[in-house]
């Protein structure tokens, strides 16, 4: 079984041993701007990938753009809050076929300007539209929907509830608008078959059905289930490079995000990677810097403001208050505050 590391050189130390490329697996949530939270745990990966070469081993970075995720829409007959492939959604700027492509885009630009600094790694993008059409997803998938009980136990707390907010983790795309909703589908597990109910007003379909392991219909999940691509896909995983927000408490219970990711993971007996945990950017109004919160300085207009300098402070700034940092949390992230940042940015 994987470990938890807050600290990237105790996670350096756990790979020492492996003689294959090291595979290092990173998802990026598209609903929005890259910020420069979310360019910090791109920049931890990089770094880790760039490290493991230079010591003289393989390592290939994967980035997962999880585009089937929750964007906010409200205007195009879609229902509020609903889940929808991003690749169906129209890109606003207009510069590619979809919202996804743009994504995805954005994350190549940003791989190589950093690259341009002189970090070396190899990487490939992926999209979850796809992976979660692969037959050995479904199969984990399948897994954890038998054992509903344990996962909202982890998920919910110690006692699952039953109330309006018992939300399911699983939630199907209908075949026909490609929408689906946060109200809970529900599993036959007898069958095998997920059935959930459209609720978009304008759409022809009521309800439809349909078994997990067909890959004709897409199947969007709660975040915390898209790592199960790390153990179920191949190549799997050795370590997942989360954001410094999976180390702060997660819902209702007392776990922390990344530990209520791990315990789902081992619901499916395959052990999991490592996980490494980055540094927590936090916003100007002592909150996380986040895109719902709207509190996330844009990378691309500080990339414009300042061009490449932007990184190269970043990675001074990663190499030695993370990397070389032995006062470093050995159970926690690393919070920076917003002081820190402008001072860090020079902005
Ligand atoms: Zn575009
Ligand atoms: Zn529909």
């Amino acid at each position: 079984m994987g470990s938890i590391f807050y600290n990237f050189n105790d996670c350096l130390d756990n790979l020492d041993s492996y003689e294959k490329t090291i595979n290092i697996n990173v998802g990026l949530r598209p609903s929005g701007k890259l910020h420069i939270g979310n360019f910090a745990t791109l920049l931890l990966s990089f770094m880790l990938s760039d490290t493991i070469n230079s010591n003289g081993k393989d390592s290939m970075l994967r980035l997962t753009i999880c585009d089937l995720d929750l964007p906010y829409l409200e205007e195009d007959g879609s229902p509020d809050n609903c889940i929808i492939n991003y690749r169906d959604m129209p890109d606003e700027e207009g510069c590619h076929d979809s919202f996804s492509l743009h994504v995805s885009d954005n994350v190549e630009k940003t791989v190589r300007l950093v690259q341009g600094c002189g970090l070396n790694f190899n990487y490939e993008i992926n999209f979850f539209s796809e992976l979660q059409k692969e037959l050995g997803y479904r199969v984990g998938l399948k897994k954890l929907l038998d054992k509903n009980m344990d996962v909202k136990m982890i998920y919910n707390g110690d006692r699952p509830r039953k109330s309006k907010s018992d939300k399911t983790l699983v939630y199907p795309l209908c075949p026909e608008c490609r929408t689906s909703s946060k109200s809970s589908s529900r599993y036959d597990s007898e069958r095998g078959v997920l059935s959930m109910e459209c609720l978009n007003a304008m759409c022809d379909v009521d309800s439809f059905e349909f078994d997990v392991y067909d890959t004709e219909y897409d199947i969007a999940v709660h975040f915390f289930l898209n790592a199960i691509r790390d153990i179920m896909i191949e190549p799997f995983a050795d370590v997942h490079v989360l954001g410094g927000d999976y180390a702060s408490i997660h819902g209702g219970n007392r776990i922390r995000g990344v530990e209520k990711v791990k315990s789902l993971m081992e619901l499916m007996g395959a052990g999991t990677p490592d996980y490494l945990v980055g540094p927590l950017l936090m916003g100007n109004n002592g909150q996380k810097m986040g895109k719902s919160i709207g509190n996330g300085l844009n990378f691309f207009e500080l990339i414009e403001d300042q061009g490449d300098d932007i990184i190269y402070k970043m990675i001074d700034f990663t190499r030695e208050n993370i990397i070389n940092n032995t006062e470093y949390p050995k159970n926690d992230s690393l919070k920076i505050n917003y002081e820190q940042i402008k001072s860090i940015l020079k902005i």
